[in-house]
């Protein structure tokens, strides 16, 4: 088959069966969303966010100035659906945040602006707000509370893991949950396919789920400082929180055991699928997302041990 944009590129990746020893003779299907050409499970959302943008007419092709807080998935799969419509890009990066993604969405024509780290993703987002008040023509897609977030998995990598299913039995779904997005839209889509689905999210120690105090992790992309609104309504029969070193344990295991070059939230569920199996009844099936991979996080040692 022959692509003629990388828009098309997006999504329809493959559904790995992990070969290693999974407690209670289960199986961990895992969602290998690096492989988007962004890098990341974001680049659905950051081509919804523009084109559902472009259909409510809050963006115009050619003229709107995108201005969004974003750890740096959503700012690339952002920068790559606006090279497509000509849209100006600014994004507001907490400055702990991977270098090699703030670079990539500069390659790709954004510009960027840092806030301190102590402000985390709240600070970022107030910034982005003031700025776009003094920008012309700006919208910001606030992928934190804008619905089209949960709505892109749920139209997309919920039903192509059920089609990748193919009628087979699916006992949980364990996924990490930065703004919850990918969680609360895949778990919906899973559910109306799997109405007994054990949905499991997973967050980083530092993020409040599971009630503990919020404070700094390695683990990069999920947790949260505040419940996310796409939660509500939303059945979780479960919360894992693993911990920084349990996350890259499996990072560096993946690579070295699988061939497998995965990022620490994609560790983290591995993790935590770790766990739920030894929950769950034998030969059950769990369905984790792995969100990225580990080039992006080389510089920050994500091979080194701890
Ligand atoms: N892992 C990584 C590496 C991410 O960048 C993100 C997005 N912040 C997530 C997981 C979590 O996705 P979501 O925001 O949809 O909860």
């Amino acid at each position: 088959m022959i692509y003629h944009s990388i828009d098309q590129l997006i999504g329809h990746t493959p559904l790995l069966d992990l070969p290693i020893d999974v407690p209670n003779s289960s199986r961990i299907l895992a969602k290998l969303e690096m492989q988007n050409p962004g890098g990341s499970v974001k680049d659905r959302l950051g081509l919804e966010i523009i084109e559902e943008g472009i259909r409510q007419g809050r963006i115009i092709a050619n003229h709107t100035h995108i201005i969004e807080p974003t750890a740096g998935n959503t700012g690339i799969g952002i920068a790559l659906a606006a090279q497509k419509y000509h849209l100006p890009v600014t994004f507001v990066v907490p400055d702990k945040f991977s270098p090699e993604k703030q670079a990539i969405m500069k390659a790709l024509g954004a510009t960027i602006i840092n806030t301190p780290s102590d402000a985390g993703m709240k600070g970022a987002a107030v910034k982005a707000k003031a700025l776009a008040k003094q920008t012309p023509a700006a919208y910001v897609p606030m992928q934190f509370t804008n619905p089209v977030n949960p709505l892109t998995y749920e139209r997309t990598l919920g039903p192509e893991i059920i089609a990748d299913l193919a009628g087979q039995e699916l006992t949980a779904f364990v996924a990490g949950a930065g703004t919850g997005g990918t969680f609360a839209g895949t778990a919906r889509a899973l559910r109306a396919a799997y109405p007994d689905l054990q949905a499991i999210a997973v967050e980083p120690e530092g993020s409040i789920l599971n009630g503990g105090p919020a404070h700094q992790h390695r683990t990069e992309g999920i947790g949260v400082e505040m419940i996310p609104p796409f939660f509500k309504g939303l059945k979780i029969n479960q919360v894992q929180t693993i911990a920084d070193h349990d996350a890259f344990r499996q990072v560096r295991r993946a690579a070295a055991e699988l061939g497998l070059l995965i990022g620490s939230s994609s560790g983290a569920a591995l993790q935590a699928s770790l766990n739920v199996a030894r929950i769950l009844p034998k030969h059950s099936t769990i369905v984790t997302i792995f969100p990225d991979g580990s080039d992006r996080y080389l510089g920050e040692g994500i091979y080194d041990k701890d």
